[in-house]
């Protein structure tokens, strides 16, 4: 099928396309890698008066580092795959690398944005889930200029969000980890390339003694918006870690989730891969802020449960998020 008629406004910058937008009264859309804008239009699930591509304004096709914040912003022209190869990004906050990998294949990677996919708040996408593992921010500009949106406030259900219609994300702002913090990423998905049947991230700071000074704990797949396991993540202050702890975390987080069975995934199944996956970003996690960013991949499929498959599905090793033995 091809789209329904719609007019085309290139602009040259965020104020140009907030403009727009506004002119529009919430009818135009804003055109960023058209990985999933394009597909949608042509199925005819949206039907917008107007695209506003923003591929050509200035300023927002760049990482930065602002002094004196520990955060990065990324603008909302920079592809998934800039931050793939962006050195910096690479190492000072590594899990955006280890999530993003994820996102489709190749192509995709190479138009499809960050701020994309966040403000397309498609619940099984890593970028939102990293959003609010990490407490991060959407960047906007409204009429009265820029303001910030945080993540816990941004997702509302299935890809909608807070960010008014005559608005435009210029960037996202993702909180670099502190010292002795160590994260990781993982997802199990049918096929590579594939959307996630269930992801998870987990970010654990250490203090000085050892003891869990702050972990928290995401989902995507399982809800109508990433998912915090909050309770979970306040259970796991002060506890020095022992055989067994990321475990039962990962199968307490799991229990209070209430995801959707569908024609890829029984809600059972789902269930228990978000436990095992939980169980195993929450290890490496740990053992990264113990031992230093390299020190342990996401461990193989089979490591947290001596052997068992998920759930009796799915039992081929799984292509994503580091799984494969
Ligand atoms: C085959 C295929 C496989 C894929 N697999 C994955 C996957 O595994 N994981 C994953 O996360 N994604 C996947 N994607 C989607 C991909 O990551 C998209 O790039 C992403 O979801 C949207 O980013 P985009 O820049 O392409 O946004 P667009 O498609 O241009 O826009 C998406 C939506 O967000 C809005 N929008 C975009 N930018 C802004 C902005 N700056 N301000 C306000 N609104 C904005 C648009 O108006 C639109 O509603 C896949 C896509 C395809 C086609």
């Amino acid at each position: 099928m091809k789209s329904a008629a719609f007019a085309y406004h290139r602009v040259r910058s965020a104020e140009e396309a907030r403009d727009c937008l506004a002119r529009y009264g919430g009818e135009a859309k804003v055109l960023a890698g058209g990985q999933s804008l394009v597909p949608m239009l042509h199925m005819r699930l949206v039907r917008p008066a107007a695209l506003v591509d923003i591929n050509r304004a200035e300023g927002l096709d760049r990482v930065e580092f602002p002094p004196e914040e520990d955060v990065v912003v990324i603008g909302a022209a920079v592809r998934h795959a800039d931050v793939l190869r962006h050195a910096a990004l690479g190492r000072r906050l590594p899990i955006l690398r280890e999530a993003l990998a994820l996102v489709g294949h190749p192509a995709i990677r190479n138009r499809g944005t960050p701020v994309g996919s966040v403000c397309h708040a498609d619940p099984a996408a890593e970028m939102p889930a990293v959003l609010a593992l990490l407490g991060g921010e959407v960047e906007a500009l409204g009429a009265e200029g820029r303001y910030r949106i945080p993540a816990d406030a941004f997702f509302l259900t299935y890809f909608t969000t807070a960010l008014p219609p005559e608005d435009v994300a210029v960037a996202v702002r993702l909180p670099l980890p502190s010292p002795h913090t160590g994260q990781a990423f993982a997802e199990v998905a049918r096929r590579e390339g594939d959307f996630a049947l269930v992801g998870a991230g987990a970010s654990v700071r250490l203090d000085e003694d050892g003891r869990v000074a702050e972990a928290r704990l995401v989902f995507c797949g399982v809800g109508d918006t990433p998912v915090r396991a909050y309770e979970v993540e306040a259970e796991l202050a002060g506890v020095r870690p022992s055989a067994g702890t990321w475990e039962e975390a990962g199968a307490a987080a799991a229990d209070r989730l209430q995801p959707e069975g569908d024609v890829h995934a029984s809600a059972a199944y789902r269930r228990e891969v978000a436990a095992r996956l939980a169980a195993r970003v929450l290890a490496a996690a740990f053992r990264r802020a113990r031992e230093g960013p390299d020190a342990a991949e996401v461990a193989g499929p089979n490591a947290a449960d001596g052997g068992a498959s998920p759930a009796g599905r799915n039992d081929a090793p799984d292509h994503r998020g580091g799984l494969p033995e």
